[in-house]
């Protein structure tokens, strides 16, 4: 029996119920972990196909467990965007990934930039440039060293509201650069409209250059259509030496992979320098 509205019940099969429980456990055990900043975040490093030097990193979050595995973000950052949760924590990524990157610029000869991802209900923040703007003043960091990353996704909706939110992160001076580059839907055309300054080609195209030819013309095309106006091109995935050299003899300048390294606790990454 399924009985519901005012004073009724719900009735749920064992599976839902199941994980329905397994879902507020989960929502419990991440309140805590926000609260007690017990995430770490790791950097993997964006590196110019053609000199092999390292010119940037991607900040990406890990969730330590006390048998000392880690739970990787797909698992639990949807469950903070729908309970709000990632909001707090998104202020905490940025914070360190700031923080981090300072470390890291006084021990280069030269600056290099952080990649911090944005979900959606971060993006859509109404606080999101005010807590940037704040962050950068407490830290000090420069701005340039900044760049954050939307998918395409969060661009479809509400065209106008994203537009505003992405100039007022120009206008503080960090970058911006469309993730997961060439599987949304959205049009070519937005792409003179919206301030980016860089595009990374999803990593399914990279994966499936050897195996698939329309791959290999879908990365070409984009990086044509990238420099054409204008933008940084990064290809992320990269696992293969045969990936590498593709990419390299197509003109595209930065790449992202585990071909290179994979995303390293800071300590380990700063040993990478
Ligand atoms: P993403 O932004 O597309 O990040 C790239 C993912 O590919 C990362 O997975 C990275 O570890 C992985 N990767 C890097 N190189 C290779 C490679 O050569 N081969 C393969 N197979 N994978 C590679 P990760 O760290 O598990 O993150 C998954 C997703 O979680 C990210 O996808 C991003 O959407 C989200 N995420 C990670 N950190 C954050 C964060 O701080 N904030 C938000 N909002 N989302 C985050
Ligand atoms: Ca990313
Ligand atoms: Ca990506
Ligand atoms: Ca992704």
């Amino acid at each position: 029996v399924k009985k519901e509205g005012k004073g009724g019940y719900r009735f749920c099969s064992d599976d839902q119920n199941r994980s329905s429980a397994e879902r507020v456990r989960l929502e419990t055990r991440l309140r805590k972990a926000v609260q007690n900043e017990e995430f770490q975040l790791f950097y993997q490093p964006k590196t110019d196909l053609a000199s092999g030097q390292i010119k940037g990193m991607e900040a990406l979050l890990r969730w330590p467990q006390p048998d000392g595995s880690m739970v990787p973000p797909d698992e639990f950052i949807p469950l903070t965007e729908d309970t709000g949760l990632i909001n707090p924590l998104g202020y905490w990524i940025v914070r360190q990934a700031f923080l981090d990157t300072n470390r890291i610029n006084k021990l280069t000869e030269f600056p290099l930039q952080v990649a911090i991802n944005l979900s959606v209900r971060q993006f859509r923040n109404p606080e999101l440039v005010i807590m940037v703007s704040d962050l950068i003043r407490e830290t000090g960091i420069n701005p340039e060293w900044v760049e954050f990353e939307i998918t395409e996704s969060m661009l479809i909706e509400k065209v106008d509201e994203a537009c505003e939110v992405m100039k007022g992160l120009r206008k503080l001076g960090v970058e911006l650069a469309i993730d997961d580059f060439g599987t949304g839907y959205s049009s070519l055309s937005y792409l003179r409209h919206f301030p980016v300054n860089t595009l990374k080609i999803d990593q399914t195209f990279i994966r499936d250059l050897s195996s698939d030819e329309s791959s290999e013309s879908i990365v070409r095309a984009i990086i044509g259509l990238g420099h054409g106006l204008g933008l940084k091109i990064v290809a992320e995935g990269i696992e293969t030496q045969v990936q590498s050299d593709f990419l390299k003899s197509t003109g595209c300048q930065l790449g992202q992979g585990y071909y290179m390294s994979r995303p390293l606790p800071l300590k380990d990454f700063i040993k990478l320098l």
